[in-house]
């Protein structure tokens, strides 16, 4: 068996050992941010140092980071009809988008075929709507592609509307600017860029009240009541310098990295289908494939029996493979959807991963040839 390889950063990615140390160095210390003696105001430094480095990440003041339990809760927190008359959502958002928060529906914003946000059906949709909602996300979890956001935000306000952006799957794989992108909601994960599973943020446009989901206490401006998670969010705000570091470095060297992992996918098996590799803006970590006649649920088991870990496209939070909206709103053939595995790399990936994909690749393609060859006979 060759060497193991980690392959499935956007459903989490390793923690890095700077997020580590300020864990650990957190946990240590007894203080509650909102105590006023010494040991609080420690913790409280750690909290605002933590806010200061994530909102340097985006590009964000820091007094309008909001700290939650994760990208599902920041979702939810920025769904309120307090700030908007109806919500409307890609059809490719992560499900905690597409449950709307505390809206009772959500209309569908449609995709091309390239799995890009269709603007001109959405220059439609938010036409003449009283204060619209809409929530895009910067990039895709299963295919990667990066979403046309900035035009995106001049058409929701040219309509009066807000524009909400889910940006987990971005930092520290490609450039996020708040303000660049003009949202006026944005939604990170700690765990996609390398910190804690449990922690997220919600970055608010300046002055922008926002509905809490979390009442009971002062905490974050009044926006989520609760005593934080100081050691997670040191984490968050560890991660997040690093994953600023040197970015363009990595954003090179990953793609070079994907790029030999897609061509080594289409060399063993020619009828290969990249999802959104027409659309030239992908992250530069993540590919979603699929070939005649796979079928995911088995694929990914054989890559593990191989000690590759990836996911189906389509893998949902119960373990279940369902099948993916996102492919489905892409209008891919559903036989061709229900094979699709997703790779994504991150910054400890190195070649020696992308081998041991390659040789369990190179195994499991080659019966599923087989297979379709006894099929063909058998017909
Ligand atoms: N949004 C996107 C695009 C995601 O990929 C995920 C996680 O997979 C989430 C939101 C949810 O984030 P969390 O796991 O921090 O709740």
């Amino acid at each position: 068996m060759a060497a193991p390889a980690y392959l499935d950063w956007n459903a989490t990615a390793p923690l890095r050992p700077e997020a580590r140390a300020a864990m650990t160095a957190a946990l240590d210390a007894a203080g509650n941010p909102s105590s006023v003696h010494a040991a609080g105001r420690a913790a409280r430094l750690l909290v605002d140092e933590a806010r200061e480095k994530i909102a340097a990440l985006v590009g964000a003041s820091a007094k309008d980071v909001v700290f939650t339990s994760g990208g599902t809760e920041a979702n939810a927190l920025a769904l309120s009809p307090s700030i908007g008359g109806s919500l409307l959502a890609s059809a490719i958002e992560h499900p905690s988008v597409r449950a709307g928060g505390r809206f009772t529906s959500v209309e569908d914003v449609p995709v091309t075929a390239d799995g890009l946000v269709d603007l001109v059906a959405l220059a439609r949709l938010v036409a003449g709507r009283d204060r619209p909602l809409v929530s895009i996300m910067l990039a895709n979890n299963e295919t990667g592609v990066i979403q046309p956001v900035a035009k995106a935000a001049e058409i929701v306000h040219s309509a009066g509307g807000l524009l909400h952006v889910d940006a987990v799957q971005g930092p520290g794989r490609i450039a996020c600017d708040f303000k660049a992108l003009g949202a006026d909601l944005m939604t990170l994960s700690a765990h996609k860029l390398g910190g804690p599973q449990g922690a997220g943020a919600l970055i608010r446009r300046e002055g922008l009240a926002l509905e809490p989901l979390i009442k009971g206490g002062g905490q974050e401006r009044g926006a989520r009541a609760g005593t934080e998670n100081v050691a997670a969010i040191a984490g968050f705000g560890a991660a997040a310098e690093a994953a600023g570091r040197a970015l363009a470095v990595e954003v090179a060297r990953m793609t070079a990295l994907r790029d030999q992992l897609e061509a080594g996918i289409k060399a063993i098996a020619s009828d290969a289908v990249i999802f959104g590799a027409n659309t030239g803006a992908r992250l530069p970590q993540t590919t979603l494939f699929s070939v005649p006649g796979m079928k995911a649920e088995t694929a990914v088991i054989a890559f593990d029996l191989e000690g590759v870990a990836v996911s189906s496209g389509s893998a949902c939070s119960s373990g279940k493979v369902a099948p993916s909206h996102v492919l489905a709103a892409m209008a891919v053939e559903p036989g061709l959807a229900k094979g699709a595995i997703r790779v994504s790399l991150g910054y400890s990936t190195g070649p020696n991963e992308v081998e041991s994909f390659q040789k369990a690749w190179a195994k499991l393609a080659e019966s599923l040839y087989k297979a379709r060859k006894h099929k063909d006979i058998a017909a």
